[in-house]
């Protein structure tokens, strides 16, 4: 018979967070192996419950969330994103800017789907979160990676990036707070990529999912409030802030200067409607998320549960030999950096099969978030002190067998 074959849109796609490494993970579970798994920035499944007032609210409309909604969305939880815009600073955005979906993953691959033509080529970080390059390769885009430096708290390097522009580029993508880095950028950095932006007729997408999982009193500026002559999207949502993953409710705002983009416009409320609309009982959740109090302050402020496992993390870690890193400042993970001269790693998904393994603990390699060297790789600080104390000692362990190979 002739063979089914996937679509050549697939060719540069993938995902490795939930790639082959954790399939074998999968498999290691079934036939009775307990693995932790350092590989999803998941927070409900470690403990960290979403905000007991939104699971009651998601409760209370259940019955009335059985129909389909607007496309964009429902009313009530778009004019609360339109107040948090504002609370932001984020200046000019009606009802109609926001548009709700199932998750941000959604809303990126729409934006994507909704600008590019083959060939058309759009500015990643690496390291990126791997949707991102996904999204553009699947909709016939180009990714393009600009550097993030290490040395420099992984701040996005300008000269790459405005080395990486040609007459092809259609838009930066800007990671803030970063996932896998966890690094948080200061105005004067934002500043100088909208420059680049305006310079170069630039849209930038502004993926902000973790503004508000911030550490030791940092604060979250949107690039979207910093100029009014540039076209963003920005997107956010329940998933990281609200501990709400699988409400699968999320959403983008378009602001700035839209007058030249009303041809784009009408792309995303096309493609918003073929897929009908996000799911209702995600949607009911929203308003009461973004009003009051925020109770993540509990878990990334002084003796948050979120803050300790961060240090503890980093600590741990950065205990073993050769391995350092870069203090998150933000977000659910470290990045660390393996050196290559003391771990030789040639292949870095073959290194995560073998820690996998060996210690029952499933890591994320670096090139999976399409970083250029197999020298790193991605953990989240989510388990309890005693669990991550358990698995990061396994690691240390394997590590010590590598150094001596
Ligand atoms: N953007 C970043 C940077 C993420 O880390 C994630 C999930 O890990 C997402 C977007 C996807 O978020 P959602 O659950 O809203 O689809």
């Amino acid at each position: 018979m002739r063979p089914i074959q996937k679509s050549n849109k697939l060719a540069e796609v993938c995902y490795e967070i939930r790639g082959p490494v954790p399939e074998k993970a999968r498999q290691m579970e079934e036939e009775g192996h307990k693995i932790t798994k350092l590989n999803i920035g998941n927070l409900a499944v470690f403990g960290f419950d979403p905000p007991d007032e939104i699971v009651q609210d998601m409760k209370i409309n259940l019955s009335n969330a059985a129909g389909y909604t607007d496309s964009k969305g429902m009313f009530a939880p778009r004019k609360a994103i339109v107040h948090y815009t504002q609370s932001k600073n984020i200046a000019g955005v009606g009802i109609e800017d926001v548009y709700l979906g199932n998750g941000a993953s959604e809303l990126i691959v729409m934006s994507m789907n909704a600008l590019l033509n083959n060939g058309d080529e759009v500015l990643v970080p690496a390291p990126d979160y791997p949707l991102w390059t996904a999204a553009v390769s699947l909709s016939g885009g180009k990714p393009v990676h600009y550097i993030c430096d290490e040395q420099q708290e992984w701040y996005p390097d300008i000269d790459d990036m405005r080395r990486k522009i040609n007459a092809n580029t259609r838009a930066i993508v800007v990671i803030n707070p970063n996932n896998p880095t966890g690094a948080l950028y200061p105005v004067s950095l934002l500043l100088q990529i909208i420059e680049l932006a305006r310079e170069h007729q630039l849209i930038i997408y502004a993926d902000e999912i973790y503004d508000k999982v911030l550490y030791d009193e940092a604060e979250h500026v949107s690039i979207a409030s910093l100029a009014d002559d540039v076209l963003f999207v920005t997107f956010n949502g329940l998933s990281k802030n609200y501990r709400a993953c699988g409400y699968r409710s999320g959403w983008m705002v378009v602001s700035g200067e839209k007058s030249h983009a009303k041809d784009y416009i009408e792309g995303l409320n096309m493609l918003a409607s073929m897929r009908l609309c996000a799911n209702a009982p995600g949607q009911f959740a929203i308003q009461t998320a973004l009003g009051g109090y925020q109770s993540i302050q509990d878990l990334v402020g002084p003796g948050g549960r979120l803050l300790k496992q961060r240090d503890l993390a980093y600590k741990l870690l950065t205990d073993i030999p050769g391995v350092t890193c870069v203090k998150p400042k933000a977000a659910l993970y470290l990045f660390p950096r393996l050196d290559p001269k003391i771990y030789p790693i040639a292949d870095d998904q073959q290194f995560a099969y073998e820690l996998l393994a060996e210690t029952k603990v499933l890591i994320v390699q670096g090139s999976g978030f399409n970083w250029i060297a197999p020298d790193h790789f991605r953990v989240v600080f989510l388990p309890n002190s005693d669990d991550m104390t358990e698995a990061f000692g396994r690691i240390a362990k394997f590590m010590e067998g590598y150094r001596k190979r």
